[in-house]
């Protein structure tokens, strides 16, 4: 099947539809129920005929969804196109429109999860809507997953998938969310970065312990005292940039030394070139004229694909120096360093997409700051890819996880057409 025969008009029509009642169903944490989200997904594939399974995971209101065009003779493990239900909280007050409204307006669909990430959820369904309608013979089977609970770690949802139904996907290549096409970041234009691998979380609390005391007596060795000078001398410390090899591809592909000058100079891209250290928590105290015996503060640090996790957390440890402070490890990462290539076939497939619809446009490999279901997939080698194919404004990107989020309904369309592109390429039999 060509691109000519379809109707995209009308599925500008479908999506936005479908996207908007999509972001109608509150699929919000701490909640984060995916049992209507799960339903109404699996109700549009059989309209069309497309059969799909429901996962109940252990925890109620928590399910999964898998639906799968099959080939008749498959020639390699399938293509597994993955996207998460679940969405952040939205407080309805700060927002332009009600975030579970759905508003349709001045061209762009509203609400929590446009972007992040029922938007993809829309363009992997209508691939595989469309590739039913046209009866397109398949070499492999195309497998659409969604998934809950990403939005907290993917405890019932991605991981629990992997660990517990492996067999029922057992994919050859994965396309998530993780890298964006981006627009008014670089000198060199517009850029897909297609997330090849990701940063992983340490996550550490400082706690400083001390004799108590009258505030009005002070001493140095004061327990907040002391974990202030901690905190401080771990925020100050320059962060040691390094390329890691996406990274440099990258770096390389968007023209080199002046790239790399942007890259570093943007909030949002400076985390690609080294380790990071956020301060998140902060307690101790509960009288202002006490000196208390305790407090403590907690930090999120997310680390290059190839750091060392122990030697982070070592380093930490040498450098606050203070046997007054002890560094206590929440969480280490929950999966092991991994990386896909970018000389793959479904690296190359959504190369070719993004540059049939959008000529002037760069792509190249990434990797991605935060955490998505794609690294539990990495882990077992599979090569999977993040990339949700939107051209995407600094202004739009805000509603990631943010205010107002939205999605255009241009890019509705045009991700429809790269995932459905990309999908024709590595799946198709012609
Ligand atoms: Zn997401």
């Amino acid at each position: 099947m060509s691109n000519a025969t379809i109707d995209w008009e009308a599925v500008r029509a479908e999506a936005t539809d479908a996207l908007s009642r999509y972001v109608r169903i509150d699929s919000s944490h701490p909640v984060g129920r995916t049992v209507e989200t799960a339903a109404f997904l699996g109700e549009r594939l059989a309209a069309d005929g497309i059969g799909s399974r429901i996962y109940e995971s252990p925890e109620p209101g928590k399910v999964n969804l898998v639906a799968r065009l099959s080939a008749a003779r498959p020639v390699g493990k399938p293509l597994l196109l993955s996207h998460h239900m679940d969405v952040v909280q939205a407080v309805a007050a700060d927002w332009r429109f009600d975030p579970y409204s759905g508003e349709v307006a001045d061209g762009y669909v509203f609400g929590r999860g446009t972007i992040d990430d029922k938007g993809m959820g829309i363009m992997e369904l209508m691939t595989m809507l469309l590739l039913k309608r046209h009866n397109v013979e398949l070499k492999r089977d195309v497998i659409m997953l969604a998934t809950c609970d990403e939005e907290i770690g993917s405890p019932m949802g991605a991981r629990w998938m992997v660990e517990t139904h492996f067999d029922d996907l057992d994919p050859a290549f994965v396309l998530d969310e993780g890298g964006t096409g981006k627009r008014g970041f670089y000198d060199a234009g517009d850029a897909f970065e297609v997330s090849v691998s990701e940063k992983r979380m340490v996550r550490i609390r400082l706690v400083a312990r001390a004799e108590p005391g009258h505030a009005s007596m002070p001493w140095h060795e004061a327990a907040t005292h002391r974990l202030v000078r901690a905190a401080h001398t771990l925020l100050e410390q320059p962060p040691e940039d390094r390329d890691t090899p996406a990274v440099a591809e990258m770096i390389s592909r968007l023209g080199g030394d002046a790239a790399r000058r942007e890259i570093a100079s943007q909030r949002a891209s400076m985390p690609l070139l080294h380790d990071t250290v956020s301060l998140t928590m902060l307690s101790g105290g509960y009288k202002i004229n006490i000196i208390p015996e305790r407090a403590e503060m907690s930090f999120d640090c997310r680390l290059l694909p190839d750091t060392d996790e122990r030697a982070f957390v070592s380093n930490v440890e040498q450098l606050i120096g203070d046997p007054g402070v002890d560094v206590e490890v929440i969480d280490w990462p929950d999966t092991a360093p991994s990386a896909a290539p970018w000389d793959g076939a479904l690296f190359e497939a959504l190369q070719e997409a993004c540059e049939t619809f959008q000529p002037k446009a760069i792509v190249t490999p990434s990797i991605c700051v935060g955490g998505t279901d794609a690294r539990y997939f990495r882990e077992r080698g599979i090569p999977s890819y993040g990339l949700v194919p939107g051209i995407f404004t600094a202004e739009d990107l805000k509603g990631f996880h943010g205010l107002d989020e939205r999605m255009s309904i241009d890019n509705l369309v045009l991700g429809t057409k790269i995932v459905h592109a990309a999908t024709l390429r590595v799946a198709g039999a012609r």
